[in-house]
């Protein structure tokens, strides 16, 4: 286990594409965080699932942070090179009963809306999952930085939910709890995107026996009609050679004081001023309207 720390931070893009704006409002949203509070700061490459990976993404996105002034502390830690500690820690959930063998096929869970709640497969394949159990009213409550108090009911909304894939991948759930505790990791900043999976990654840090992080999902942005930005103009890969507009419209989208950044030339300076100036209570919890966010005026689509 790494030496403890007051605050450790991270930003684990996956490498399915270029950094696009919504990643780049996580990255900063994130390291602003961590450089806040005088952390560390880490940088993990998900690159858990290669059939859906774009060949030199990792490294395009690496050097993309790069160009933004959003350096790492220490190495970068590939979830590729990781398989060892995700089968450990699945022989431990095995082993105690948690986890389970499935045989269940996507077509028989579409009956119960793809919910799995005890297995219902005829045959058996040749190629399980293997699941987490989660009995009838297991449900998880916690403290978001920005959302404040969350519960799900995680049986009846996720179900047993998957630790490792048929085709033999590992689930993100499984990897990124196993590498958060592995990095010691004290407070997971990320998009609002993945808010409801926070409770199945508290369950699984008890069943194994890990710490549970601070969490603070960060404001995800929309295009006008209020769509997921990738699929709008906004999604388009980040400038590295005009790193500059982009970071102010990500500061504006964190709720931050557009004036405070105003004089920048340079990411450095830009992110220097912003570490100074930056007041993570301003951080909307609603949804972001990109174009807003471009004119200067965050405006928050709603609850
Ligand atoms: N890899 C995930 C993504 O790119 C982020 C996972 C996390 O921060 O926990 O959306």
């Amino acid at each position: 286990m790494p030496a403890s720390i007051a605050y450790r931070g991270r930003f684990a893009p996956s490498p399915t594409g270029p950094l696009h704006f919504g990643s780049l409002v996580a990255a900063l949203g994130s390291w602003l965080l961590a450089r806040r509070a005088d952390g560390e700061w880490l940088v993990r490459v998900e690159d858990l699932d290669p059939p859906r990976e774009v060949p030199g993404a990792a490294q395009a996105q690496l050097q993309t942070l790069a160009a933004f002034g959003l350096h790492g502390d220490g190495p970068v830690l590939w979830q590729g090179t990781r398989g060892a500690a995700y089968l450990q820690a699945l022989e431990r959930l095995l082993d105690s009963g948690d986890a389970f063998v499935c045989h269940c096929s996507r077509t028989a869970l579409a009956r119960s809306g793809g919910i799995h709640r005890r297995c219902i497969a005829g045959a058996r394949r040749p190629d399980p999952a293997i699941r987490l159990r989660v009995p009838a009213g297991t449900a998880i409550e916690f403290v978001d930085a920005i959302h404040g108090r969350m519960r799900q009911d995680v049986s009846s909304t996720v179900g047993d939910f998957v630790l490792r894939r048929a085709d033999g991948l590992w689930a993100y759930q499984l990897a990124v709890v196993v590498d958060d505790a592995a990095q010691g990791v004290t407070d997971v900043a990320r998009g609002a995107d993945l808010l409801d999976s926070t409770p199945r990654q508290i369950l699984l840090q008890r069943r194994l026996g890990l710490p549970t992080p601070r969490y603070a999902h960060l404001p995800l942005v929309l295009d006008e009609a209020g769509r997921k930005l990738s699929k709008s103009q906004a999604a388009l890969p980040l400038d590295e050679r005009a790193p500059l507009p982009a970071l102010r419209v990500a500061w504006r989208v964190l709720g931050q004081n557009p004036g405070a950044v105003g004089a920048a030339g340079s990411p450095e300076v830009f992110l220097a001023a912003a570490i100074a100036a930056f007041e993570p209570a301003r951080i909307p919890h609603a949804p972001v309207a990109f174009r807003a966010a471009m004119h200067n005026t965050t405006v928050a689509l709603g609850d």
